[in-house]
């Protein structure tokens, strides 16, 4: 593990271009700590040229800290590798064993249309849930305050034994089974803001009382999950093809707020993917870089209410490289700004 876990880095306290920020400012003098997982492995994985999902997404998010002096508030942490008994949780040990076993010793492997192998996605995949799982250890150790996992690939539509949709683990998934199986919570939330559909993690949960899952996604859209079966549960808000900050905050403050508290979750965690943006040319959602402060600061609002604070964020689409810097900027600079 690297980083100190309490310490910002901070080089001078009276910094006064960074004391102008006042999310850091504050974050600086209250002393929130932001847990900043990734690891070097997770860039070595790639699906072939031109795939969206790609190595830069996380180059992006670190020259972003780095320009918004966000660097200067978080504790970085290299992220472990998941282990068979985490996985095993949400994920069926056969279909662990047979990923094993497609992992490439050279080239690619086709898991799906849009989904591939390289030889190093299979531990790339590991460090990522190695990340949640990490990030939930912190957070309830009272080591940070909240944590965001930047880790590919991606998590949210890996069902108990598929693969899909880039994704291979479902990490968010597994954070919350280590809070509930090994840490001893009993209410989990899981808050979903990509623009697709969370069919894995639907998958994961459905019948388990500990959590709820809110989310919000393009639909008809891919996977085309998410409109049957809503539960007190299950949370899932369509939007249209064009839908944009209206809806989306109307959703938030319709069905997601008024879900939450009746809840009363002890840890929220985040899918947190950003390619609803009006500007991520993946799908047809409009929303704005200040949508995902906001909805940043609301869901802070109830993990501070019910929570002790406690937040734990995990990268899952985003593929603009210029609006995931700046969306992950404004969603980190709200989870320090207490
Ligand atoms: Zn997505």
């Amino acid at each position: 593990m690297e980083g100190s876990l309490n310490a910002p880095k901070c080089s001078s306290w009276s910094d006064s271009r960074l004391l102008s920020h006042p999310s850091l400012a504050r974050a600086i003098f209250q002393r929130v700590s932001l847990a900043f997982i990734t690891h070097p492995e997770c860039q070595l994985h790639e699906m072939g040229e031109g795939h969206p999902e790609r190595p830069e997404r996380l180059a992006a998010i670190e020259d972003k800290l780095i320009t918004s002096r966000l660097d200067y508030v978080i504790s970085r942490h290299e992220a472990p590798l998941a282990t068979r008994e985490q996985l095993l949780r949400v994920h069926d040990p056969d279909y662990v064993d047979a990923l094993a076993a497609l992992s490439p010793k050279e080239g690619l492997v086709q898991i799906d249309p849009d989904t591939a192998m390289n030889p190093h996605t299979f531990r790339a995949a590991l460090r990522a849930a190695g990340a949640a799982v990490l990030g939930v250890e912190l957070v309830l150790g009272g080591k940070a305050d909240a944590a965001f996992c930047a880790v590919r690939p991606p998590g949210h539509h890996a069902e108990r034994a598929r693969a899909m949709g880039f994704c291979f683990f479902n990490n968010v998934a597994v954070a919350a089974a280590h809070a509930l199986d090994r840490l001893g919570l009993t209410r989990v939330a899981v808050v979903d803001f990509d623009v697709h559909h969370g069919n894995g993690t639907e998958d994961a949960f459905r019948n388990d009382s500990r959590v709820l899952m809110v989310s919000t996604f393009q639909h008809p859209f891919y996977p085309g999950s998410g409109v049957e079966g809503r539960s007190e549960r299950m949370v899932n808000v369509p939007l249209e093809a064009g839908a944009g900050s209206r809806e989306f905050r109307a959703a938030v403050e319709q069905d997601w707020l008024p879900a939450l508290h009746r809840f009363q979750p002890q840890l929220i965690l985040f899918s947190a993917g950003f390619d609803a943006h009006r500007d991520d040319g993946m799908a047809f959602l409009r929303f704005q870089e200040s949508d995902y402060s906001w909805v940043t600061a609301q869901v802070r609002d109830v993990a501070l209410r019910y929570a002790s604070g406690r937040i734990v964020s995990l990268l899952e689409g985003g593929y603009d490289l210029d609006v995931l810097g700046r969306c992950v900027a404004a969603h980190l600079g709200e989870l320090v700004a207490w």
